[in-house]
Order: C-alpha cells, then structure tokens, then sequence
C-alpha cells in the first residue's frame, strides 16, 4: 500500500514566477522511503520541468490558435474556441484535426513548436538532482521530440535523459488514453511498479497508478503565475491516484538523494 499523503514543500517561488508565499512545511521521509525501490524515472516536459509561470506553453497554445486560424480562414476568438474544443474532446488539438480534417501531423508540429526559448534558464538544481537519481530518466511527452529536445536544451537538461516518448511514438494518440502508456512500457521495457510518473496534469496521472506506478503531481507554487487553461488546474485535495504534491520538483528529488549537490537554494 502506497503512501497517499501529499507531499509539499517548503521552498521559495522559483523562476517565471510571481512572488509567491511560503507553502506547509515538508514530509520528507514518506516519499523518500516509497521511491527507494524505483529505478525509471518518468518526466512529462511542458509545466513540469520547467514551472507552469514560464511562457513556452502559451506560446505553443499561441500557435496553435494561429495555425488554425490560417487553416480555415477563422479569426482568432472562433479558431480558439474550436482549438479548446478539439482539446477538450481528443487531448490534444492535433488529435482533433487528424480525425475530423485528416490533417497531417509534421506541419502542424513543426509550426506550432517553433517559439522564442529564451524566456528559460539552465535550472542547475533540477539538473544536479536528476542526474544524482539511481536508474534510467526518460522524457513522456504530448508535444514533438524536436521540441523537447531544445528545451531541455534551454533548460540544462538535455544530458540528463536516456531517450524521449513523443507523440509520434505513441501514434499521435495522447495521454491519458492507456494505449500510449503501454507503448511507451513496452518501448523501453518499464516496470510500472518500479516506476515514478511527473506530471503536473492530473488525468494524466490516472491510467500510471493503475498500472502500478508511483505517481506525483507537480503544481505551482503558492502566487505563482499559472498560463495553464482553467479547466486543467487541478484544484482539490490529492485523489488516491496521486502519492505526491509537490511545487519544488528539484527539492523534492533532492531528498533522493542524499548526496547530490546543494544547489536548490542558489
Ligand atoms: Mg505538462
């Protein structure tokens, strides 16, 4: 039986980010012992790596909006209603346009991926607790490959990983359609139940705990800027298919590892 207590932490708002205040004090010891027997570590890329304050995300969903608008000649409050649309129903708004338009998927990825990175830094303290992590690290994403790997770039944590799941690889089917995660267990043949998931969506977290797998929510900070849609926020209190809050991922991994450079504070 899993530890369910959330965890949170106790840590300053971090970078693209409001001021923010304290969140409660940690538990370190419940989640430090549940993750001793994992040996994969599973990353989604967009508003965990990097805090749902910075701006790569909404400019992506930017993107989107344009190319849609471009697509059937709509202006921009009618092409935003029908990319959320296509969201909401498909998970994703390549999904939607793939079976109602069969629009191909490298245009549109490739379009609506080409934004401005510089708004992100090298995150020393993510990277420095990744790597002091026991076992193999691997990146499970909705958006493209070139797109994680030029932000992990931009974040510092383009060696840290042992490979990338993209959309392509899972066929364009997103998550949390149980499909993609058994791909991607087949894949790079994980062990669900000695295996941790990051997310900061919550559905997403769903289909992982079924499957065996650790679980943790990565949220932001207390007055922490949020560009994700309202819909997407998750706002109670953790379900029992989430083991872990936490709004300081290198912090909370720090805890792993005990060793690793102290640079969370810097
Ligand atoms: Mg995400």
């Amino acid at each position: 039986m899993k530890n369910t207590k959330p965890f949170l932490d106790d840590s300053p708002v971090g970078p693209c980010a409001l001021a923010g205040e304290a969140a409660p004090a940690a538990d370190t010891l419940s989640h430090i012992d549940t993750l001793s027997r994992i040996d994969t570590w599973v990353f989604d890329l967009d508003n965990t790596l990097y805090p749902a304050g910075c701006d790569p995300w909404p400019k992506i969903d930017q993107r989107i909006t344009l190319y849609l608008s471009y697509l059937f000649g709509l202006d921009g409050m009618s092409s935003r209603a029908l990319q959320k649309y296509y969201y909401q129903r498909y998970g994703t708004t390549l999904r939607g346009l793939m079976l109602e338009h069969g629009i191909g998927p490298e245009e549109f990825l490739d379009f609506t991926h080409d934004i401005d990175r510089s708004s992100l830094f090298p995150d020393l303290a993510l990277a420095n607790a990744i790597a002091a992590l026991s076992g193999r690290k691997l990146i499970l994403t909705n958006g493209s490959r070139e797109h994680a790997l030029r932000t992990a770039r931009a974040l510092g944590l383009e060696a840290m990983f042992e490979d990338i799941f993209d959309i392509a690889d899972a066929d364009f089917v997103p998550k949390p359609a149980a499909a993609t995660y058994e791909r991607f267990f087949e894949r790079h043949a994980v062990d669900p139940a000695r295996a941790v998931m990051f997310e900061d969506l919550a559905e997403n977290l769903i289909i992982p705990h079924e499957r065996g797998m650790t679980t943790v929510l990565v949220v932001p900070k207390p007055g922490q800027m949020d560009h994700r849609d309202a819909f997407e926020i998750f706002r109670a209190a953790a379900p029992p298919y989430i083991d872990f809050v936490t709004s300081d991922l290198a912090r909370f991994l720090k805890g792993l590892a005990p060793d690793a450079p102290d640079t969370t504070d810097v």
